[in-house]
C-alpha cells in the first residue's frame, strides 16, 4: 500500500484557547497514520492531542437504552472510558441489542468490554421501578 502525505487542520479542544493547528501526516502505511509535523499549537498538550487524533483517535459514546418496568422508558448510558474511534459502530451495535430492567442507578454497569474494548457501558440516570 502506498503512503500519502496529508495536510490536516485541527482546532485544539484541550483548553479554552482553541488553537488552530495545521498538521502533516502519513496515511496508508502498514503501521497506520503517523504524524510528521505540526504548527500553531501553543503548548505540548496540543501536540499530544493532535497526535492522538491522527494516530489513535478515541471517542466517548453517550446514548440511551430501553427500560422495562421503570418510571422512564429510556435510561441514558455512556462509555466509562473513551474507546477507539474505529470501534464506535461495533459498540453501538451491542448497545442497540441491550435492554434493561428497572430499578437502575447511576454508575450501574450495563455491558463489560463491548466489542472487545477496554471499557464498560454505565447508566447515567436513576430509573425507579414503576409504581
Ligand atoms: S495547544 Fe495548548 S494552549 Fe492551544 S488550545 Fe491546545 S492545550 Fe490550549
Amino acid at each position: 500500500m502506498s503512503e500519502n502525505r496529508i495536510k490536516g487542520e485541527f482546532t485544539c479542544v484541550v483548553c479554552p484557547n482553541g488553537c488552530f493547528i495545521e498538521a502533516e501526516y502519513l496515511e496508508g502505511g502498514s503501521e497506520g497514520p503517523k504524524l510528521l509535523s505540526l504548527a500553531g499549537n501553543q503548548c505540548k498538550r496540543g501536540e499530544t492531542w493532535v497526535r492522538q487524533e491522527i494516530e489513535t483517535p478515541m471517542r466517548t459514546i453517550s446514548t440511551s437504552v430501553p427500560v422495562h418496568g421503570g418510571d422512564f422508558l429510556l435510561a441514558s448510558v455512556r462509555t466509562a472510558e473513551p474507546i477507539p474511534l474505529a470501534k464506535v459502530q461495533d459498540v453501538m451495535a451491542e448497545i442497540r441489542k441491550t435492554s434493561l430492567n428497572a430499578p437502575l442507578s447511576i454508575g450501574q454497569v450495563v455491558l463489560k468490554n463491548p466489542a472487545g474494548t477496554e471499557t464498560e457501558i454505565i447508566v447515567t440516570r436513576n430509573v425507579a421501578a414503576a409504581g
